[in-house]
């Protein structure tokens, strides 16, 4: 009988180690299910999924590599504004430096979040810490869709994304700065945890038309990016194919991922997307084989 191997991966999830509202292993048990070839699990800020999956047992003929989601700081000279996030894949997970890092980002969510419940009490919103660490659970670090979501649960707006348009999104009344680590130096480290390093979602970096010049991506490989997160949820078929022609142009690895959070972002599947996101797993293999 012929065995038709999962064609297709996801290498953009977050559990409930971040902002996620699937376990490690809830995650490894629906990508099992829906018969994905591989996957990697990319906290924010935390290796903590990758661990903890792996603690758990990566189901037989499932790839898995450990992932992470960098929050950093978008290099000054770069047009427009947006998020910066870098993935970092195959990295090692005692690395001490990468480690240290980490516990510096989250550090500082922690120093964010009881100013983030100031602002929304002073809109006169009954809310606790505990009631928002209730909403990411013993072991996850809380982020602003745990905020949102306890925002919706006791009625406060209409829907989650109010809870951003109106409050926690940038600009935003209750919307609070955090520190974030220079592109460069997250892109450094990364490799330094002997990890590939890759730009998350180059739409969401806000660059004008969502496209990015040349020199944008001269820069970035100057700092030592290696790949570029081409096929992504939001990304239109036009800018999948502008990225591509960006990683052929410029030899970047191409990777891609639904940034699946669970009930967080629930038209957001796993190894789905919006229901046309395909993942090739060639992309994976290439990630896996990169010296
Ligand atoms: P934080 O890590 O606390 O800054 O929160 C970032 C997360 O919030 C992102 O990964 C998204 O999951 C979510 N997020 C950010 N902006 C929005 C928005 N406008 N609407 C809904 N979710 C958002
Ligand atoms: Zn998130
Ligand atoms: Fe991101
Ligand atoms: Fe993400």
């Amino acid at each position: 009988m012929d065995f038709d191997p999962p064609a297709c991966v996801d290498l953009h999830i977050h559990t409930s180690a971040s902002d996620g509202t699937f376990s490690p292993t809830e995650i490894l048990d629906l990508a099992s299910h829906i018969q994905l070839g591989a996957i990697a699990i990319t906290d924010h800020d935390t290796l903590d999924g990758s661990r903890a999956a792996l603690t758990a047992g990566i189901p037989q003929r499932m790839g898995f590599i450990t992932g992470v989601e960098i929050s950093a700081e978008r290099p000054a000279l770069f047009p427009g504004k947006g998020s910066c996030h870098i993935l970092g894949y195959r990295v090692n997970l005692d690395d001490r430096n990468l480690n240290q890092t980490l516990a510096r980002l989250q550090n500082a969510r922690k120093d964010r979040n009881p100013r983030i419940l100031e602002r929304l009490q002073s809109f006169g919103f009954d809310l606790t810490m505990d009631d928002i660490q209730q909403a990411a659970g013993p072991k996850g670090q809380l982020g602003r869709p745990h905020f949102a979501q306890v925002m919706l649960n006791k009625g406060y707006v209409p829907t989650f994304s109010a809870a951003f348009d109106d409050y926690l999104a940038t600009g935003k009344p209750a919307y609070v700065d955090k520190y974030r680590v220079e592109c460069s130096r997250a892109i450094e480290l990364i490799r330094a945890a002997g990890g590939i390093p890759v730009l998350a979602h180059p739409a969401l970096l806000g660059t004008p038309g969502r496209r990015l010049e040349d020199s944008v991506v001269l820069a970035l490989k100057e700092m030592g990016l290696i790949g570029i997160e081409a096929y992504y949820t939001e990304h239109t078929p036009a800018q999948r194919e502008h990225y591509l022609e960006l990683a052929r142009k410029h030899g970047l690895l191409v990777t891609g991922g639904s940034d699946f959070h669970g009930k967080f972002k629930p038209r957001t599947k796993l190894g789905r997307g919006r229901g046309n996101l395909q993942v090739p797993i060639d992309l994976y293999h290439a990630l896996n084989s990169h010296a």
